[in-house]
């Protein structure tokens, strides 16, 4: 798939255009993460946000007190789906939700991030280098 790549909500409310493919994409599998996706990790592909467009809609947003700053949640306010957080700290830049993208079969496989939290069944290749807890906090090979 060619750039610029789409994505948007469940519901079609809102949609967004990519201009950048950004290699860095995160599995998280903290609690938080767990409980925003009701899922077993959230996936979280970073680009500047200037790269980021909104193209139908409005985002509504929801701001977290994580450990050490607020996370802001935006999502389409009509059926929830969450498009994307950005930190206090780093407001040029987006962690899209990449499963809202249109055409996901290009996404590159993700670094897997604390994985103290992750689900028991969640298996991890040998040898892989993960993080028990976040990428700043370094690697913790299994
Ligand atoms: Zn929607
Ligand atoms: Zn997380």
């Amino acid at each position: 798939m060619s750039q610029p790549y789409e994505g948007g909500c469940q519901c079609g409310a809102v949609r967004y255009k990519i201009t950048s493919a950004a290699t860095v994409i995160y599995a998280c599998h903290c609690n938080h993460c767990q409980t925003q996706s009701g899922s077993a990790f959230g996936l979280s592909f970073r680009l500047p946000g200037a790269h980021f467009q909104l193209t139908k809609g409005e985002l509504k947003t929801y701001d977290r007190q994580g450990d050490t700053q607020i996370i802001r949640g935006s999502f389409c306010a009509d059926c929830g789906t969450r498009i994307h957080h950005t930190l206090e700290t780093q407001p040029n830049v987006i962690s899209l939700k990449p499963g809202t993208l249109d055409d996901t079969t290009w996404l590159p496989k993700p670094t897997n991030v604390w994985v103290r939290g992750a689900q028991p069944w969640v298996a991890f290749p040998d040898g892989e280098v993960v993080y028990r807890k976040s990428f700043a906090d370094g690697p913790d090979a299994l």
